[in-house]
């Protein structure tokens, strides 16, 4: 027997989607938002693509209107920019501590509660869909999970500390849109290149209960993170010669659609968001030198909300993270037109 205590079971997917269904409405910006992006990530299309948003989707008022002043910006940049806004709904915690996401807590403060967790978080993805128009990125932290949003979803992303697991490789190889996978808290570009390989390639595998054969993901593409060295210090990775050293591995690997994401917080800014703009710009400067770079880095994760910073998960300001420091808004708006400026 195993040391659990099985609380209650959990309305399913279908039945949730029963429950909160899309509208053809909807299904067709999701749909057309699709083609945009894959034309991006296969070339047809130049535009760079901008993830930017929370670290965590703590706060779904919050959210709501981080993403709206986003969509402003985002009209004024459609021509250089494709924009998904981060709703980032399962934390990955370094030590297991801490806040788990909205999915966990849909109440930072109150107990976990998995089924008011599960509907706040499709009504999330929702309400920015319904209001202003973006289908959104989430982190498939958990893949089981998947299924809850996978009608709402623009772009997933395979976390740092899940890239080597094979469930996460192996979901990611059956969904039809953009998966990015992380290079490893390690640093090994190596894991990462396997992920990829994994996730565009097919397989047959149990999933929620059922034998299931996935196509392969043409669109699965790395994302450069930065890493943490064995005596536990942040390193960058978005450096001329690291996407040199990535175009080289995607050289010889012959995968899809090779393309890279830099996620310009976490260990490539040390933390530091406000090193973000900074980080984006310079990574623009190594595409105009290099073709390769130029085709290759389709795009930059930018941890982006209200207020600069961070917060405890209690601190009780409005629109500021209460995970990783974010930049605040005013500096991101300005970013979004100057990285939109230098294309
Ligand atoms: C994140 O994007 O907030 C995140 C947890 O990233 P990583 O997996 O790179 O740590
Ligand atoms: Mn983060």
């Amino acid at each position: 027997m195993m040391n659990l205590e099985f609380e209650r079971k959990l309305t399913i997917p279908m039945e949730v989607k029963e429950m909160y269904p899309v509208t053809p409405e909807m299904t067709e910006i999701v749909a057309a938002r699709a083609k945009e992006l894959e034309d991006i990530f296969t070339g047809k299309d130049d535009r760079l693509v901008l993830i930017i948003g929370p670290c965590s989707a703590d706060n779904p008022d919050a959210v709501i209107d981080y993403i709206t002043r986003l969509r402003k910006a985002a009209d004024q940049v459609k021509n250089e920019l494709f924009i998904i806004p981060r709703i980032y709904t399962g934390k990955p915690r370094t030590t297991g501590a801490g806040y788990k996401g909205l999915m966990h807590q849909p109440d930072p403060n109150a107990k976990p509660d998995m089924f008011k967790g599960i509907i706040a978080v499709r009504e999330l993805h929702m309400r920015a869909l319904k209001e202003t128009g973006f289908s959104c990125a989430d982190e498939m932290l958990y893949p089981d999970n998947h299924r809850y949003l996978d009608d709402l979803l623009a772009y997933v992303a395979v976390g740092a500390r899940s890239v080597e697991n094979q469930e996460h490789r192996l979901v990611a190889s059956g969904l039809p849109v953009p998966v990015g996978m992380k290079n490893p808290t390690s640093g090994d570009l190596s894991v990462m290149m396997n992920a990829i390989t994994a996730a565009q390639s097919k397989h047959t595998f149990i999933y929620r209960g059922w034998e299931v054969h996935s196509q392969g993901n043409p669109l699965a593409h790395s994302i450069m993170r930065g890493y943490v060295n064995k005596h536990g210090q942040s390193h960058p990775n978005y450096h001329y010669e690291d996407l040199v050293l990535l175009a080289d591995f995607y050289a010889k690997t012959g995968l899809l659609n090779p393309a890279c994401i830099v996620d310009t917080n976490h260990c490539n800014s040390g933390k530091d968001p406000l090193q973000q703009p900074r980080i984006a710009k310079e990574v623009l400067s190594a595409r105009r030198y290099n073709n390769e770079i130029k085709k290759m880095v389709k795009g930059f994760m930018i941890e982006s909300y209200i207020e600069d910073g961070a917060q405890k998960v209690d601190g009780g300001c409005y629109g500021k993270s209460i995970t990783d420091p974010c930049l605040g808004w005013e500096k991101s708006e300005r970013l979004i037109y100057e990285i939109a400026e230098m294309l």
